[in-house]
Order: C-alpha cells, then structure tokens, then sequence
C-alpha cells in the first residue's frame, strides 16, 4: 500500500478539492512526502449521502457479518505491516514499540467488538408478551431493541494515531453498532490516517458492506469537521481533543435544527490523592512510579497524572524531594506537533508565574533540541492558592504536573471537592488506611470516571469493565465510556415493537431466539425462545 493523498467517498478514492497540505515530521519539523488533498464542502456532502444510503443495509446486516466486517478491518491492518508501523512513527514522533503496541490495541479492539456483536447483549432485547385476558384492560405484545443510531461522524485524535483515529474505539463502536462511519482524519498523521482507511476500504469490500459504511474526510476542522457536524444525515458525533474543539462541536451540533449528541472527551487532570501512611511507607516508589507515568508517551495521554495532592509531613517532603531527583534525570521528548508543543509552553508558562506556584523541577531543556521537544516539569502550590484560583485546574497537556500541599485533611477535602469532572482519580493508601477517609474517597468517586487504588492512570485496558469518561468536563456526558466495550451504547438508541407482525421481526426479536442470545422475557433473563 502507498499513500496516494486522496481521500475516500463512497468506497472511491478521489482528490480532495480544496488544495494539499504535508504532514510533518515532528521529531525534524521537516515536511514529509507526498502531499494530501482536502475535501471541498461539496464532497462532504457526497460522502454524507453515500453514508445515508448505505445506513439501512448497514444496520440490518446480520451480527455475524457484522462480527466478521469487524475482524477484517483488523486483519487488513495488520497487513498493512511495517509500512503503517514507519508511517506512523515519522508523522507523530512516537517509537516503534509504542506504535506496535497500539496497533495490537486497535486490533484487539476490533476483535474484541466483534465478539461483542456477536452475543448481542448490546441489544437490550427485552420482550413483552401479550395479555389478552388482563383485567381491566389486555396488554398487546411488546419488543424492545437497541439498534443503531444512523451516520457517525469521528474526529481521530491527535495522540493515538491508531487507537483513536481511523479504526479507533469511536470507529470500532459505531460498526458495531451498525452505524456508517465518516472520520475527519487528524492533520497530525495523515499519511498514518489514509493507510488505515484503505485497510478499511478493503475489509468493507471483502465483507460485502456497502460503500458508504465508511468515508475518510481530510482538511481543516472549521470546514470539513463543521460540514460533517452540521450534515443533516450525521445521527451522532464521537470527538476526543482540547476543550475548546469539543465544546465548539457541541454548540454546533445543539444549533442544527435537529440537534445531536456529541460524545466529547476533553481532557482531564487526573488528581493523584497521596494518604500520609502509603507516603511513610513508600514515598520513593510512588515517586519514581509517578514520574514514569507523568512522562510515558511525553505526557500526551488524556490520563496524564497532572495533579498531585498530599497532606504536609516529612514523608511529602520525601516524595517531593524523590520526584524532583528523579524528574531531572528525563529528557525532552518530542511531542506529537508544534501546536500541541507551544500549547504546552504556554500552559507551563502560565501555571508557573501564577500567585504561590513554584517550579520545583525540570528535566532536560528543549534549548537546541531539533523538532517540537519539551521539558518535562513540576510544581507546587499550597492548597489555599489552588483552592483560590481556578486557572490552576486547567489541563498542561503534556510531562508536568502540578502538587498541592494541604495543611490538614479537611484543606484537601476542600481541594478535592474543588475540582471538576475528572477521567480518573487514584488513591494512594498503606492497606487498611482507606476506611478512615470515606468522605474524602467519596468525594473523588463523585469526579471521577474511574477510581484507582495504588497505581497510575496511564494505560487504559480495553475491556467490558472500563469506564473512560468522566463528568463534564471530562466528558460532554458522563452516562457513557469512549474506551471499552460499552462504548458501543453511544451510537444506539432503542425502538418498542407493539403488536408487530412476528413473521416479521427482526432475528433477535423472533420467538424462537434463533440467535441465541440473553433477552428479558416477562421480567427473566433468559436464552430460552418465547
Ligand atoms: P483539537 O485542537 O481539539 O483538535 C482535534 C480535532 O478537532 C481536529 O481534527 C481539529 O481540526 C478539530 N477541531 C478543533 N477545533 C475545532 C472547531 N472549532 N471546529 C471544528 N473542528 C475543530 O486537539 P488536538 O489537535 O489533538 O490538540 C490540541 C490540544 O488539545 C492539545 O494541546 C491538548 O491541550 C488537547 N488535547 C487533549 C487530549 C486529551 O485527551 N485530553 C487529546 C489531544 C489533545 P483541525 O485539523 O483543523 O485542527
């Protein structure tokens, strides 16, 4: 496979009509061969129609095609084999392992929506039967099913080049569902994006689907991403970015005369509480662990542990004293493009000349450094100067971190139930400490989308019991999960069949449960037929 620049509507790959860009090496800042194509307002609208008309057949493919168009998509990327692998490390600065590791989680994830559909769980099948001698009145017979929401429009994000882009958790979720998918490829890894697509372009070719299950829309967020957003035809949006892109995604899809959700996920500090006997205990450990995963992918992870918070002893003062040790001794790594690099360095120039903010420790500079590197760095400030200013709860999206030092339990009390709808929180606890800190506990589980105990939040499993989302801002909305297999409900909505034809229900819904799997009957979970 070669990148060819252009772009992909209806299972047809044309050149885009806006004019072509480059992508850059970020590790160089050099421009990087060929150049890619932009779509034009009218081929969105194309490649929305062609979605629109491949919707139906899309949505009432069998869950065994359905399973099987999933797992061709990952196996036509693996095939795509060391040409993705190099593409996606030129274009995003990332190594070989990290780029081979996700690609292994794209796939899997793939795979693992596949089983998914085929259990059908996510179906929600509840049946109703009738009762025509109820008294007073009879009840008619009555079937629920979750089926797909119509054309889903996906922002690949800039910090997984595979695992959230093209083939991501979004994509992943929306075939799943059985909804069309229209990507607006990252501009950080183009070549990367259309590698993947062809991968898709085939599996949907070999499986059968119809053209327009998927379309790859390269070009400008203000213009093709709000073309695609605004699209009549488009059902649902799956977007993972700065707060700033979700929130104007959403006032845009909540402007359209039929509004729309927008499943934003915008970033997140992810507040480390630090209790005072795991810290007498452990305080170089959890220091050296900690600053492993503040740099981990260069600090690019939504789940970056950007917010430490502990009670004043000499034990913080250890911890303090561990994580600067070991802070200095990281390089500057390079980060994904020279607008996430200058969002860093302004971040970090903010947060660190604000009232009671001090740095306490930097790694190597970026000085000299070819590409867009940047330093890893931490600070501190007393709890009273955070609580006091809220710019200080704002996202450094990258290696820095920012500790709160609190006086006594209630002052972090305070701190914690100061900040915002967080993706994650983590306790670090000695074993039986937790019980004396309930409320404290209770407050991070009330801000949280996951609550971990003794680890770091970088490196989220995809599984069915992982929750990646968060109150606002977190996420746009905190029912649902951008990571695991319950994404799938995003891009679902549920239809009540009453006093329908049986001959012509659709297979989950028939009497003999041809498909075998768990429906509600009457109140019980079962597998038997009605
Ligand atoms: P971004 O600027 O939010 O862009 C993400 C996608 O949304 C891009 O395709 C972008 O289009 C599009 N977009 C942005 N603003 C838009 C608007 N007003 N209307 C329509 N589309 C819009 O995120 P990014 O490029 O990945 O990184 C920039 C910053 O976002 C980072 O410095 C970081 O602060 C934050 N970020 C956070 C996370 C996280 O998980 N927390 C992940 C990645 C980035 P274009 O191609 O035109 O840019």
């Amino acid at each position: 496979m070669t990148i060819t620049g252009k772009i992909l509507i209806d299972g047809e790959w044309v050149e885009g009509q806006s004019g072509t860009y480059q992508a850059v090496n970020p590790a160089t800042g050099e421009k990087l061969e060929p150049a890619l194509s932009k779509a034009s307002s009218d081929q969105v609208k194309e490649a929305v129609a062609a979605a629109e008309a491949s919707a139906s057949k899309f949505r009432r493919s069998s869950l065994s095609q359905r399973a099987n168009f999933l797992r061709s998509c990952a196996d036509e990327i693996m095939a795509l084999g060391d040409t993705l692998v190099q593409r996606a490390m030129v274009e995003t600065g990332l190594p070989q392992a990290r780029i081979e590791g996700e690609r292994a989680r794209t796939c899997g994830q793939l795979n693992l929506f596949a089983e998914t559909v085929l259990a059908g769980d996510f179906l929600d099948v509840r049946i109703d039967t009738a009762l025509p001698d109820r008294q007073p009145l009879p009840r008619l017979d009555l079937r629920y099913l979750n089926q797909a929401i119509g054309p889903v429009v996906v922002f690949g994000a800039s910090n997984f080049p595979l695992a959230f882009s093209v083939a991501g958790g979004d994509t992943a979720s929306a075939f799943a569902a059985g909804c069309p998918v229209l990507v607006k490829g990252h501009s950080s890894h183009p070549g990367t994006s259309e590698l993947v697509a062809q991968a898709i372009a085939q599996a949907v070719k070999k499986t059968g689907m119809p053209a327009g299950t998927f379309s790859l829309l390269m070009g400008s967020g203000r213009e093709v991403g709000a073309a695609l957003v605004t699209a009549p035809e488009v059902k649902a949006v799956g977007f993972t970015g700065s707060f700033a892109g979700g929130m104007a995604l959403i006032k845009l899809a909540n402007e359209r005369p039929e509004p729309i959700p927008v499943f934003t996920e915008m970033g997140s500090l992810n507040p480390v509480v630090l209790l005072p006997k795991s810290l007498e205990d452990n305080a170089e450990q959890i220091a050296e662990a900690f600053v492993g995963s503040l740099n981990l992918g260069v600090g690019q992870f939504c789940t970056n542990p950007g917010l430490v918070l502990g009670i004043e002893s000499p034990a913080l003062d250890q911890f303090i004293e561990a994580t600067a040790a070991f802070l200095v001794s990281q390089s500057a790594g390079v980060m994904l493009n020279e607008g996430i690099q200058q969002a860093y360095n302004e971040g970090v120039a903010t947060i660190s000349s604000q009232p009671g903010v001090a740095k306490r420790a930097v790694g190597e500079s970026q000085e000299n450094k070819p590409g867009f590197c940047c330093q890893p760095t931490l600070m501190t400030v007393s709890a009273s100067a955070f609580i006091a200013n809220p710019l200080l709860t704002e996202e450094m999206f990258g290696p820095a971190a920012l500790l709160v030092t609190c006086k006594n339990l209630a002052e972090l009390l305070t701190a914690v139930k100061s900040l915002r709808g967080q993706l994650t929180g983590t306790i670090h606890t000695a074993v039986g400490e937790m019980v004396d800190y309930d409320e404290l506990i209770d407050a991070l589980s009330q801000r949280v989308g996951r609550l971990l105990v003794n680890g770091f939040p970088t490196g989220v499993e995809v599984c069915h019991a992982m929750v990646h989302g968060g109150p606002f801002p977190a996420s746009s909305d905190p029912r649902f999960t951008s990571v695991g297999t319950a994404a799938v409900y995003r891009f679902l909505r549920p239809i009540c069949y009453q006093n329908y034809p049986k001959e012509l229900f659709p297979e989950p819904l028939q009497d003999s449960n041809p498909l075998g799997i768990w429906r509600l009957i009457n109140g019980e979970r079962t597998t038997t037929a009605v």
